[in-house]
């Protein structure tokens, strides 16, 4: 490259790390009290950079201005009746974030933490997450307070009656498709899509995702987000000569993410030795048997604990945070954001860990990630490694849309091929911006550019 060629280079540079700098402050500003949200656009913002060198034309046009605002965002009040005839109210929202690849898409949390940081910074992501898919699905995230845990199924219903008696207003087909995410199971999209159908008066199957297989649901959903993980992690590996083979996992969680992903990561061969929950975590040297964690979680609502009476010789650790000083070749974080910060991240490597791969939303915090990408192991970011489950849930909707079902081999193909490209284009995309090898940045540029050119091309709205 000649002087002219470098020093021009270095001012488009320039010009674009001054104006991120420029939209993140004023991000800031406006959202002073979002940390959540505040961390998961620094990340896509910083990755942007080349980017905005190479093309001023998303600059020009706002694209970042209006990627950070969402389209629309509603909150409201969630009243319902416990068990005791008490009145009980918690809070519901609906980040409906961007829709220029299609209809919002993402799920509902039910958990004490979710506050508009939370539901905004995983509808931001779902943005990046959902335009990966390939598949034609905005991105949305929505949620409540409301803690399904301690509560008994009539509550459970009379709550996802009166969330959906609201939201009912801001959903449909072509609008906006919530699924689930913590705290939302079938169950919960059972009782949320009795109510959408009530009270709209017709069935509309394709207004949301994660539905039983009786009324719309798709085979493998339910595997989706933890098998596609899997899928991911060994695209990664392949590229690189291995595989999980004989390789010792740990898997962070025990919910639906949790269980696929350890389903999976045994039948290809590996050794997986502990997971966790929100009170502690077992570790089991010869292997968790999946079967007693599936009969725990899926039929009881049982804690790991629980996991020792049946396998007197595992041990069971307080503080679910003890999993991750357990040595591993590969680790999963599977459980919920910020679970590894830097003081982790940094056993993790130090105990030989080789892989990391992210199954639940934002699992490490900015340093960890840094920390991870600085070290010689492969980094799976969650935009990419956990967008399977999402990716399931439209062509959910391309099944309800065409009345037809498909066979659960089927489904595992298409969700096999989408994990495929998601690795190659996040590849690609690193290389051709500078950063070969560095899935976060990929991720965040192959998932950037389609959104960007859909935004450019309907214009400033
Ligand atoms: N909650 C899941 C996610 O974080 C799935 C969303 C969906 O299926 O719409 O991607």
């Amino acid at each position: 490259m000649s002087t002219i060629e470098t020093t021009l280079k270095s001012d488009k540079q320039k010009k674009a790390n001054q104006y991120i700098e420029k939209i993140y402050n004023a991000t800031e500003q406006r959202n002073p009290h979002e940390s959540e949200f505040l961390q998961a656009v620094k990340e896509i913002v910083d990755s942007l950079a080349p980017v905005l060198a190479h093309h001023p034309q998303y600059m020009d046009s706002g694209i970042l201005e209006r990627l950070l605002e969402p389209e629309k965002s509603i909150s409201f009040r969630v009243p319902w009746v416990d068990d005791q005839g008490k009145v009980q109210v918690n809070r519901g929202y609906r980040v409906q974030f961007n829709s220029a690849l299609g209809p919002y898409k993402g799920g509902l949390r039910f958990h004490p933490s979710v506050n508009e940081s939370i539901v905004k910074f995983l509808g931001f992501e779902q943005i990046f997450k959902n335009s990966l898919t390939g598949q034609p699905i905005g991105g949305g995230k929505g949620g409540s307070d409301f803690d399904p845990k301690d509560k008994s199924d009539m509550e459970v219903m009379r709550f996802c009656q009166s969330f959906m008696t609201e939201l009912y207003k801001h959903i449909g087909p072509e609008t906006d498709v919530p699924a689930g995410d913590v705290g939302v199971n079938a169950r919960e999209i059972g009782y949320m899509f009795g109510q959408y159908k009530k009270m709209r008066g017709a069935f509309e199957a394709g207004v949301l995702t994660g539905k039983g297989l009786q009324y719309g649901g798709s085979l493998a959903r339910t595997e989706a987000t933890g098998y596609g993980l899997v899928y991911f992690v060994r695209e990664m590996l392949e590229d690189k000569g291995f595989d999980f083979n004989g390789k010792t996992v740990i898997v962070s969680g025990s919910g639906n993410v949790s269980i696929y992903a350890m389903e999976k990561a045994a039948e290809y061969g590996a050794k997986v030795v502990a997971c966790s929950d929100s009170d502690g975590c077992i570790y089991d040297e010869n292997g968790i048997d999946l079967a007693t964690i599936k009969e725990l979680k899926e039929t009881g609502d049982d804690r790991v604990s629980a996991y020792t009476d049946k396998h007197p010789n595992a041990q069971y650790l307080e503080d679910c945070s003890n999993i991750w000083s357990i040595p591993c070749d590969i680790a999963l974080p599977c459980a919920t954001q910020n679970e590894i910060d830097e003081e982790t991240a940094k056993t993790l490597i130090d105990n030989g860990v080789k892989v990391v791969g992210e199954g639940a939303n934002m699992p490490s915090t900015t340093e960890a990630v840094d920390l991870f990408l600085d070290s010689d192991i492969l980094f799976a970011p969650a935009k990419a490694a956990n967008a399977g489950g999402v990716a399931v849930s439209s062509l959910e909707m391309s099944q309800n849309s065409s009345k037809l079902m498909w066979t659960f081999e089927d489904v595992d193909e298409k969700l096999k091929e989408i994990m495929k490209n998601i690795y190659q284009n996040s590849i690609q995309a690193a290389s051709d911006y500078g950063t070969p090898g560095n899935l976060v940045s990929g991720a965040n540029i192959a998932g950037f550019i389609k959104v960007a050119d859909a935004m450019n091309a309907q214009g400033i709205i």
